[in-house]
C-alpha cells in the first residue's frame, strides 16, 4: 500500500498537531493534485475505556486539509505493527464521493444528476446497488431526452437512430 499519511510521523505528542505535508495526490473535493496538511487523533473506542494510548490503538483519525482549496478530508488508518504490510489501509471516510466517479454534467437534469451521485456513493460498498442505480438513471435521462420506446433498450435504439455517438 503506498502511504499518503507516513507513519513513521506519528508520534504520541503530535495527536491533533501540524504534523506536516504530505507528498501530493489527488484532492477529492476540488480534484485537483496537491499536497495536504495533516494531523491525526486517536480513535476511541466506546466499548473500552482503557484504550488511551498509541500503543494500544490499532487505528486512527487523520484530518488532512488540501492547500489547494483548503477542504478536509477524513481518514481511518491502521497502525497495527502486526499487520501484514499489504494488509494496512488508509481509507478515506470523508467526503463520502468517489475519485473514479466523474462530477455529473451541469446539464444533467436534478433527479437524475442525484441518482448518478448515489450510485457513485455506494459504488465501493456495493457495486450491483451502483450498477442498479446507473441503469435508472439511464432510464430516466432516455425518457427526459423524449426517446421512443416501452423499454430502456428500445429508447437507446431510438436515441442511437437519431444521432446518439456509440
Ligand atoms: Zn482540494
Amino acid at each position: 500500500m503506498k502511504e499518503l499519511f507516513k507513519r513513521e510521523k506519528i508520534t504520541k505528542n503530535a495527536n491533533m498537531q501540524f504534523v506536516g505535508n504530505t507528498k501530493a495526490f489527488t484532492c477529492t473535493n476540488c480534484k485537483g493534485f496537491s499536497s495536504h496538511t495533516w494531523r491525526w487523533s486517536l480513535k476511541h473506542a466506546e466499548d473500552d475505556e482503557n484504550i488511551n494510548s498509541i500503543e494500544d490503538n490499532i487505528n486512527i483519525l487523520i484530518v488532512a486539509k488540501c492547500q489547494a482549496c483548503l477542504k478536509p478530508s477524513i481518514w481511518l488508518k491502521n497502525l497495527d505493527e502486526f499487520t501484514r504490510e499489504e494488509d494496512n489501509f488508509e481509507i478515506m471516510l470523508y467526503p463520502r464521493s468517489q475519485l473514479e466517479v466523474e462530477t455529473p454534467n451541469n446539464d444533467m437534469p436534478k433527479s437524475i444528476k442525484e441518482l448518478y451521485n448515489e450510485a457513485g456513493l455506494v459504488l465501493n460498498e456495493s457495486p450491483r446497488s451502483s450498477a442498479a442505480l446507473s441503469r435508472l438513471a439511464i432510464d430516466q435521462l432516455t425518457q427526459e431526452l423524449g426517446a421512443n420506446g416501452a423499454s430502456l433498450n428500445n429508447r437507446i435504439g431510438d436515441l442511437v437512430k437519431k444521432g446518439l455517438p456509440l
